[in-house]
């Protein structure tokens, strides 16, 4: 997971946005650490973690920032979006809720951050098919009309966690390319 000693040729910024008890934390851990926690407890305080990985053989340390407990409407800080080139949208495929208030962090992204943030919408916890309250098909719709990259994940079978970020580092990458 990157070498200490390593150039760095790019530094480019993430946050995790969406309701609470998503899933946030425990993408970033995954996508981080290769970690995953059941007993999770809530973040404190604004964190950020990095990893340094290579694209197109150049490296590239992503710094992906978390929010904590400021899962509220209106809550997270222009600071937070500040200098963001990526955002990671979630929800939880078995709360519609969490779904149903992403037009709202939508909003807000739009309003803070960079007009050029790339989005990706993520529907996290896809292990729990049983209990699925959100139907990929109307996600897919929803994502194209709005722009958006979507995909499903699981941060605990570390389902597509990999391919997300992936996707939109990626696609920075090309844009300052
Ligand atoms: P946050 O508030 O959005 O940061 O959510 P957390 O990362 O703290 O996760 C909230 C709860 O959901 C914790 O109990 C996690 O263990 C659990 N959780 C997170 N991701 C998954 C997942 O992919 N599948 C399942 N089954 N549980 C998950
Ligand atoms: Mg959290």
């Amino acid at each position: 997971y990157g070498d200490a000693s390593q150039k760095i040729d790019y530094v480019f910024k993430l946050v995790l946005i969406g309701d609470s008890a998503v899933g946030k934390s425990q993408i970033l851990a995954r996508f981080a650490r290769n970690e995953f926690s059941l007993d999770s407890k809530a973040t404190i305080g604004v964190e950020f973690q990095t990893r340094t990985l290579v694209i197109d053989h150049k490296s590239v340390k992503a710094q992906l920032w978390d929010t904590a407990g400021q899962e509220r409407y209106r809550a997270v800080t222009s600071a937070y979006y500040r200098g963001a080139v990526g955002a990671m949208l979630v929800y939880d495929i078995t709360k519609r809720q969490t779904f149903d208030h992403i037009p709202r962090w939508l909003e807000e992204l739009r309003s803070h951050a960079n007009k050029n943030i790339v989005i990706i919408l993520i529907g996290n916890k896809s292990d729990l098919e049983d209990q699925r309250a959100v139907p990929t098909e109307d996600v897919n719709e929803f994502a194209q009309k709005e722009g958006l990259f979507f995909l499903e994940t699981s941060a605990l079978q570390a389902t597509n966690v990999e391919s997300a970020f992936m996707t939109v580092l990626t696609e920075i990458f090309n844009i300052v390319n």
